[in-house]
């Protein structure tokens, strides 16, 4: 083998150094090719202080239910657990059962109120093949927008658990009252007026976001921003982040090319609804929309119109948003659009994997122990099993002959035994293990991209359909616009098997 280069130091060398604002890569993408780039807004730009923004939910969500739903004055009383929900789980409207689905779409485990089901009853409701997440049965937690609607769900279940009372309405009642109390307050102002009142209690301070935009900008890359926001809450939050933040560019519309609220997404990505301009007030204006003018609002519209506007299509375009649904699985499906996910709560979880490395690195080597100790049990497995066949073959064996068979056939037996010892062992330690990482992640759920030796479906949705992941959007600043993303090579088990310089996958 040559000698080449020694890559020591390059290795080392992989910026920014605080792995809570890398970004990381499931698919080369090379910003080179890139020449526009759009941003969701709320929790992509704007990210939230979700404990303040849950409560917020949660509370104007019960007075809607109490008020237009009739539901008792008790559920002002109820605490709800905020550590309860993660992304990525669904609620079962049928059972009011909240579920965490693994990679092959199989429940794995699940929740009523916050009680465990036991695995009986979880495989009788759910079996053990894929469930069909499309099924109006399910609502998926796609977004941080879905967790105070399932925390509160479980919290009233508990509630009524707790009292030995029947819930007032069936789960499927709940659920969808939930739904619509939810609905109302983010459409008719309840939560958006709070948060324009507030908004350093709310959103989070991003000081390198303004310097992010303007270096993606300056480099040439054409800037828009696609939400599913109203104009006078986009109008808002941009401007709390935004304006003034760098002198010479005084407004947040300044770092735009294209400005589009009220989205619509998903459908923004499959119907034809048309773009609309907006006055400075936020109200249409009777026009045909045949070009799309820097510094000016537009509402609706569609991916068909917007590519040929920009006079660019697919995989020129990175799209960068939070919902996994609504801004990355149907952009990369419906167009072919490069994608970038932003995940609010990796910080926490990156952080997490920082601080159990050790344990990560033991169970893997558990797993590879484990594997060639599996080798050396089947190993002696067939040599008895040979051994056997002999003697029942060669029936004129001497005394001396079937001797020394049997003691080699009893020297493997009891190097089986001894093996499956060791094997149990090692595969309790490993199970252990697990379990405490999943415990000191999230009690309940475990850690939100697997679901115990596999990947969860959100894992497995990020994997697919998330070009670039990150927790954040001004985690752009530490790279290049014109970084090459590399993704590392994927390998299958008999590739990997003789990897020495590394384990990851
Ligand atoms: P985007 O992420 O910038 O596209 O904006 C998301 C928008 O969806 C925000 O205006 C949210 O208030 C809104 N939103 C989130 N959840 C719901 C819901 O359940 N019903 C209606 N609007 C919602
Ligand atoms: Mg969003």
């Amino acid at each position: 083998m040559s000698k080449g280069l020694d890559l020591s130091a390059v290795l080392q060398a992989s910026p920014p150094s605080d792995p809570t604002r890398k970004i990381y890569v499931n698919r080369n993408l090379d910003m080179a090719e890139i020449e526009a780039i759009g941003f969701d807004m709320d929790y992509t730009l704007v990210q939230y202080n979700q404990r303040a923004l849950d409560e917020l939910t949660v509370e104007k969500t019960v007075e809607k239910l109490i008020n237009n739903f009739n539901y008792s004055d008790v559920l002002r009383e109820i605490q709800v657990d905020y550590d309860f929900i993660i992304r990525g789980l669904i609620v079962d409207k049928k059972t009011g059962h909240i579920c965490k689905v693994d990679q092959n779409r199989v429940v794995g485990r699940c929740y009523h109120g916050y009680q465990a089901v036991s695995k009986e009853e979880r495989i009788s409701l759910y079996g053990t093949k894929p469930i069909s997440l499309s099924s109006d049965r399910f609502i998926r937690v796609d977004t941080l927008f879905s967790l105070p609607e399932s925390t509160l769900m479980a919290g009233i279940i508990e509630h009524y658990k707790q009292a030995n009372e029947p819930l007032p309405v069936s789960p499927g009642e709940l659920c969808m009252n939930i739904r619509q109390a939810i609905d109302e307050a983010h459409c008719d102002n309840t939560l958006k007026a709070e948060i324009i009142a507030h908004p350093a209690k709310y959103v989070l301070e991003d000081k390198d976001l303004g310097a992010t935009l303007h270096k993606l900008k300056i480099a040439g890359k054409k800037i828009f921003l696609l939400t599913n926001s109203e104009h006078y809450y986009t109008e808002a939050v941009m401007s709390f982040l935004l304006d003034g933040v760098l002198p010479f560019f005084e407004s947040w519309r300044d770092y735009f090319d294209i400005i589009l609220v009220n989205g619509r997404k998903p459908s923004f990505f499959n119907d034809p609804n048309p773009f609309v301009r907006l006055d400075q007030h936020g109200n249409p204006l009777e026009e045909t929309v045949n070009t799309l003018l820097p510094r000016q609002v537009y509402s609706g519209g569609n991916i068909h119109d917007l590519e040929r506007m920009l006079n660019l299509t697919g995989a020129q375009i990175l799209y960068v948003g939070d919902h996994i649904f609504s801004d990355i699985v149907i952009s990369k499906r419906s167009a072919w659009w490069r994608t970038a996910l932003v995940i609010q709560e990796m910080r926490e979880g990156v952080k997490h994997t920082v601080t159990h490395a050790d344990q990560f690195n033991r169970i893997y080597q558990l797993d590879q122990a484990a594997r060639q100790i599996d080798d050396m049990i089947n190993y002696q497995r067939t040599l008895t099993r040979s051994l056997e066949r002999v003697q029942k073959l060669i029936v004129a064996l001497t005394s001396p002959e079937t001797h020394v068979i049997d003691s080699t056939r009893e020297r493997a037996e009891q190097e089986i035994e001894q093996r499956k010892k060791q094997l149990d062992t090692m595969l309790a330690e490993a199970e252990k293990l697990e379990s405490e990482l999943d415990q000191s992640f999230n009690k309940y759920w475990g850690r939100p991209f697997r679901e115990h030796h596999e990947l969860s479906h959100f894992g497995a949705q990020v994997k697919v359909y998330a070009d670039i992941y990150t927790s954040q959007v001004s985690n752009f600043l530490f790279y290049s616009p014109d970084q090459h993303f590399r993704a590392e090579r994927s390998f299958l088990p008999h590739e990997r098997e003789h990897l020495t310089v590394t384990h990851k996958s």
